[in-house]
């Protein structure tokens, strides 16, 4: 089934010809409501009349998520504060997070674009579908909960934690989809498999799984194991929240919603545009954000992008799997990580040499994260109860910054390898193909 075929099975001609109409419209309301794109385009002599096709678009800034944290909290709104009905913010980045306004009419496209994906997915009214993100400033719960309302399906708002009470509604209300991490779905099995329920004691039929990486063999494995099809779904706050794009039935790439966020791949280090098929760093423009529109958002997502006809019926572009990231940022049980974050920590405590390593793995299902950290000469004794506590002060400062607790492991000094080169202070364990 395909929601609306009128703009998911756009002729390529009027896709293009609708995106230059739109672009040209939010090269006009930015230009004229956010001094930041103002400036910008000043500065490289570029005017709104510049911009008539959707080609036309290699002629705009490009933006970045330390342009959102230096104009943080509402520098980069175009629309007035009134109109604004909702705030989400990023997770743990180095210093401000990332906030998002969205008008009335933002969240109605939201709704539109998420229910596009669920039902390419196959989902309809008749499903009872439980949204396993978690709700609050994060996008993913209610970003995915008002698209299955859209849809006229029944939305159980599980969230996160309390998995063994989940697994039982999922029995007892006859759960047939869900949408969650992909690390999540793991751990779902798991307790499954520790309650004893066999997976056809539940109905689970389909999953919507993103919000990080994730492979084919992980999706044969969570499908095997909660006995589902799990399709991929893309996003990203900055730009909307989950719904940026989504899987088919063909699960070869995911269908951009490019009538709303049109695609570029650039190469990270020129800034160019690359041909299609080639594999650089996805860049988009949100064609009809009102809140907080963005003209070249550089995601630092890398993967390629794909044309041409889809079996399924759908003629939008394709995006592969993310295949990795343009900057250092980790993904750790869903909750974005940067080394600087914690390299900020270990350096602004005296106790320590800033020589660290983040040692990153998935345990049962779940992701890990320990930080080793080199005691300064001074520091470091035989005393315990001195060596506890300066573990215990390190680890609280990493959970506040981070949001996530790490493992911290005191090192003694001159332990840590040191590198001839870029400093390396990142090993992933888990093994992503
Ligand atoms: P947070 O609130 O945790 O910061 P974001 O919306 O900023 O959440 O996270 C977006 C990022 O998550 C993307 O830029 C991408 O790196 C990653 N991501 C989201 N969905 C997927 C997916 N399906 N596959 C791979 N990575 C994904
Ligand atoms: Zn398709």
């Amino acid at each position: 089934m395909i929601w609306n075929p009128n703009k998911e099975c756009m002729s390529r001609e009027q896709m293009r010809e609708l995106q230059g109409k739109r672009l040209q419209k939010l090269v006009q309301y930015v230009y004229h409501n956010v001094p930041f794109y103002r400036n910008k385009m000043q500065a490289m002599n570029v005017s709104p009349e510049d911009i008539v096709t959707i080609d036309d678009i290699v002629k705009l800034p490009f933006t970045t998520k330390q342009d959102l944290r230096d104009n943080y909290p509402y520098g980069l709104q175009a629309a007035p504060a009134s109109e604004i009905v909702r705030v989400h913010a990023s997770s743990g980045t180095t210093g401000n997070p990332t906030i998002v306004g969205y008008t009335r009419k933002d969240l109605a496209v939201w709704s539109e674009v998420m229910t596009r994906c669920l039902t390419a997915y196959g989902v309809t009214r008749e499903d009872t579908f439980s949204v396993s993100y978690g709700y609050g400033l994060f996008t993913g719960g209610l970003g995915a909960h008002y698209g299955v309302e859209n849809l006229g399906a029944t939305v159980i708002p599980a969230s996160t934690g309390n998995t063994e009470k989940h697994i039982h509604l999922i029995k007892d209300l006859n759960i047939t989809g869900i949408a969650c991490t992909p690390s999540y779905a793991l751990y779902l099995a798991e307790t499954l498999e520790k309650l004893g329920i066999d997976k056809k004691d539940i109905g689970l039929r389909v999953g919507a799984f993103g919000a990080e990486p994730w492979t084919e063999d992980m999706r044969k494995e969570i499908e095997s194991r909660l006995g589902l099809k799990g399709y991929n779904i893309y996003g990203l706050s900055e730009i909307m929240g989950p719904g940026v794009s989504y899987e088919c039935q063909e699960q070869n790439g995911s269908h951009i919603n490019e009538d709303h966020f049109y695609p570029e791949i650039i190469d990270p280090e020129t800034l160019e545009q690359l041909p299609d098929g080639q594999q650089g760093e996805l860049v988009f423009t949100t064609l009809t954000k009102e809140g907080m529109p963005l003209l070249r958002y550089r995601t630092k997502d890398l993967c390629t992008l794909m044309t041409g006809e889809c079996p399924c019926g759908r003629t939008s572009v394709r995006m592969s799997r993310i295949v990795g990231r343009s900057d250092d940022m980790l993904i750790i049980r869903g909750i974005n990580v940067f080394p600087s974050q914690v390299e900020s920590v270990i350096l602004e405590m005296q106790e320590f040499e800033p020589q660290y390593m983040l040692i990153v793995d998935r345990v049962n299902n779940l992701d890990t994260l320990q930080v080793q950290v080199e005691v300064r000469r001074d520091f470091f004794s035989d005393d315990i109860g001195s060596m506890l506590a300066m573990k215990k002060k390190l680890s609280d400062r990493l959970k506040s910054i981070l949001s996530i607790a790490a493992d911290v492991r005191l090192m003694e000094p001159g332990s840590i390898e040191r590198s001839q080169g870029k400093g390396k202070h990142v090993i992933d364990k888990r093994i992503l193909k």
